[in-house]
């Protein structure tokens, strides 16, 4: 910290503590970028550092579901078992060959052993079932884990991702951006007077206005890229080695197919009026957080309302904003 003239504070200290243990390696790449760069570290790059990086950290606590910890906890007991039954078993095999040394009775030995031996193939079987059994019930738990995983992690209404897993998206996304030095841009669209359209409509229409500017947003950026519902009728894209002028001509794409689309009620086939929608657009800044990202990319966004709505705005082309870096 005392190389770079990092002041040490809590936050920069939790920074650099786990930078020098190497627990995150997003954080150490990004700073060994910074580094690299030879960029200064100064009050604004220690905070992002921080909230990218630290804050997001202590609040990911899972709790293993109960079906687990029951699977977990019969696994063990029947462990116990299979040990003590081995154990029972090595102790009648050591009673069988001190007999079989001093006895000349080889009957009793021969009715000893075959007992033994019907023993241990019913332990066998019965191990083989608990074994199965335990297998389908960890399948069942993976699928049902996974699909609450999808849940978590999709918004139910539009069906793209929701904005949890749209901040995991970024992280991974800026870093790829910082190691390849290439552009990352995003996009946010709002959609404009829909409370009004609410309204003269009612919310069902409005939810199928939604769901169809999601559909756009999501035809109109490639695999590679990041759509989600943002909140209510607010929705944003990641467009991953996109720089600020490409990223513009999607959000126009997207804009104008918006505008073009001719809506029918899907009860009565009455014909509604057309939506539009307004865009903000701005491209990722070396080490700065996905919150700082996206509130340049809503002042573009508040730009595009008070310049009259239907329109697409970037954080350049505000007045007496600066360029990005
Ligand atoms: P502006 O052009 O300034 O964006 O006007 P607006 O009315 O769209 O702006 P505002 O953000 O004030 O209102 C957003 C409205 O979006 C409020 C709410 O009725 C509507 N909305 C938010 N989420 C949903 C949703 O899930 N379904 C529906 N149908 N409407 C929603
Ligand atoms: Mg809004
Ligand atoms: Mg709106």
């Amino acid at each position: 910290m005392s190389q770079q003239s990092v002041p040490v504070t809590p936050g920069n200290f939790s920074v650099w503590f786990d930078y020098a243990m190497g627990t995150s390696p997003a954080l150490r790449k990004t700073i060994d970028i910074l580094i690299g760069n030879k960029r200064k570290f100064d009050a604004s790059i220690n905070r992002e550092l921080y909230a990218t990086f630290v804050k997001p950290q202590s609040d990911a606590e899972v709790d293993l579901p109960e079906q687990l910890q029951n699977l977990i906890s019969n696994a063990r007991e029947f462990l116990a078992t299979a040990i003590s039954d081995n154990r029972s078993q090595i102790e009648t095999l050591g009673e069988v060959t001190s007999q079989a040394q001093t006895s000349s009775d080889p009957r009793s030995i021969i009715e000893k052993l075959v007992d033994e031996l019907a023993r241990a193939n019913a332990r066998a079987a019965a191990l083989e079932t608990n074994f199965i059994a335990s297998t389908e019930e960890l399948d069942r738990i993976r699928d049902s884990l996974k699909a609450a995983e999808e849940r978590s992690n999709t918004d139910p209404l539009t069906g793209l991702a929701n904005r949890r897993s749209m901040d995991a998206f970024f992280r991974s996304a800026q870093i790829a951006a910082m190691e390849g030095d290439e552009p990352l841009s995003i996009l946010m669209i709002d959609i404009d007077h829909f409370k009004k359209f609410n309204d003269t409509y009612g919310h069902q229409v409005g939810d199928q206005v939604l769901r169809l500017v999601a559909k756009v947003l999501q035809e109109n950026v490639r695999d590679s890229d990041f759509a989600a519902r943002y909140g209510g009728e607010e929705l944003i894209a990641v467009l991953r080695g996109t720089d600020l002028a490409a990223c513009v001509e999607v959000a126009e794409r997207i804009r104008l197919r918006i505008a073009e689309a001719r809506l029918t009620r899907r009860t009565t086939g009455q014909a509604i009026s057309s939506i539009t929608v307004s865009i903000g657009v701005a491209q990722f800044r070396l080490a700065e957080s996905a919150e700082a990202m996206i509130d340049r990319c809503d002042r573009g966004l508040y730009e595009a309302k008070r310049l009259g709505r239907n329109r697409t705005v970037t954080e350049n082309d505000i007045e007496g904003e600066t360029a990005a870096a």
